[in-house]
């Protein structure tokens, strides 16, 4: 860790709490963050050439492991070719097939450069098309990080939100409703008082960012029974489940259609792409053939679009999903027996190659359920492993990847690890 320490006290006098992004300073979690030199397949190198088996993979996008040779070539003969030429290519077109062709409820789709650009870009649209100001969007859900977004519950759970964050105007807020995640009824009733007013309701379809909770069904086609009766627009947020738990994403597990999908992670293979797309109608409302503006200089960049689809073209092979299926739930029940045996109270989850543990005895269903899980255990889990050469999101709150280039064996040395970091963790 000497050189991830020197890095950070030097990081922290140019740029704020000496990371891009908060997460990954550890605060959480406590400690030093890791500076990584370079990944391979299922590992990571830190800068003083120590290895871990990562279960992070840059947070989502990295399905096929670090520096997959395929991605790696593709991304070396796109940038040959050009870095990029703000005007289009074949290549975007060829990402719009894909996504299209798997994803059935995106009838068109347009390319961004991140999940923040591609849910701000989706709710303008959304309301442009329905005339209507009001976004619903659930607690514990993170779509990121555009101003009306970052919302909490007011004091009611019908009354409008505040901000979350300073600098974003208590106006912006007041136009976004924030409920509870699995709770039919009280969207029944945020409909029957605004109903007429909902541009869109907003849900992560697996939510991935208190964790891991899984949408009910009752909840998931109540939302789009309320949309479809009052003229809102259901938009999925699969930033993350996109091309993550399926082919077809959440949506094609649970059967539900929504009206806008946003994607983002998996299908830039590790560089900055995003998307939004669904159906045409709503779709044909953007600039430059609606009213609804919205633009990027490096919108569909060549060199990004490249590794997204040498991705894909691996994720979209019969099997795949299977294998990487099979893999993850293989580690969430090693967890779950190895927390058993030393008599941690636990439990795990996983859809295709994303999981989510917690430090409690039952799965969660909603934030304020997630919130119960003892976040100290899991620091001390977190830290032990670390220790042991695993690489968990630093956070209780995260949700967890496996990739295709984790092995039997990567699987087996972190139930090997985790064996000795839950006896840590029972403190
Ligand atoms: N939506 C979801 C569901 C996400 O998980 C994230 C990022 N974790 C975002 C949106 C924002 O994406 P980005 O960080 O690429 O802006």
């Amino acid at each position: 860790m000497g050189r991830s320490n020197e890095l950070f006290e030097r990081s922290q006098q140019l740029i704020p709490g000496g990371v891009n992004s908060p997460v990954r300073a550890f605060r959480a979690v406590g400690g030093t963050p890791v500076f990584f030199r370079e990944g391979r397949g299922s590992r990571v190198v830190d800068e003083d050439g120590r290895e871990y088996i990562d279960y992070v993979g840059s947070w989502g996008p990295l399905i096929l492991g670090h520096a997959h040779p395929e991605v790696v070539e593709a991304v070396a003969s796109a940038a040959r070719q050009g870095l990029s030429f703000g005007a289009p290519t074949a290549r975007e077109l060829e990402m719009a097939e894909v996504l299209t062709g798997s994803m059935p409820s995106m009838e068109q789709v347009r390319l961004v450069s991140s999940g923040t650009e591609a849910v701000m870009s989706a709710i303008r649209l959304a309301r442009g098309y329905t005339g209507r100001a009001v976004i619903v969007k659930f607690e514990g859900c993170y779509h990121g990080h555009s101003d009306f977004l970052l919302v909490k519950a007011g004091s009611g759970a019908l009354t409008f939100g505040n901000p979350t964050s300073a600098g974003v105007p208590a106006e912006l807020a007041s136009h976004t409703l924030v409920l509870d995640y699995n709770d039919p009824q009280q969207a029944e009733d945020a409909f029957s008082r605004h109903g007429k007013d909902i541009a869109a309701v907003v849900l992560e379809a697996v939510a991935g960012n208190m964790n891991f909770v899984r949408p009910s069904d009752e909840f998931i086609h109540t939302l789009r029974r309320l949309c479809t009766k009052h003229g809102a627009v259901l938009l999925f947020d699969e930033v993350m489940t996109g091309f993550r738990v399926g082919p077809r994403g959440a949506q094609g597990i649970f059967g539900v259609s929504p009206d806008l999908t946003t994607l983002g992670k998996v299908i830039g293979g590790g560089m900055p792409v995003g998307a939004f797309g669904g159906r045409r109608e709503i779709m044909q409302k953007l600039a430059p053939v609606g009213p609804v503006y919205q633009a990027g200089t490096l919108s569909g960049n060549p060199v990004a679009v490249a590794a997204g689809l040498a991705t894909l073209r691996r994720v979209l092979e019969p099997g795949f999903f299977d294998r990487l299926g099979a893999a993850t739930a293989k580690l969430v029940q090693g967890l779950e027996s190895e927390a058993r045996a030393a008599g941690v109270p636990f439990s795990g989850a996983s859809l295709g190659g994303m999981f989510g543990i917690f430090f409690r005895k039952e799965l969660p269903a909603s934030f304020a359920q997630v919130m119960q899980s003892d976040r100290e255990a899991f620091n001390r889990f977190f830290h032990a492993m670390l220790e042991r050469g695993v690489y968990l999101a630093p956070s209780a709150f995260e949700a967890g990847f496996v990739s295709a280039a984790h092995s039997e064996a990567d699987i087996a040395a972190t139930l090997a690890a985790a064996r000795a970091a839950f006896a840590s963790a029972r403190g």
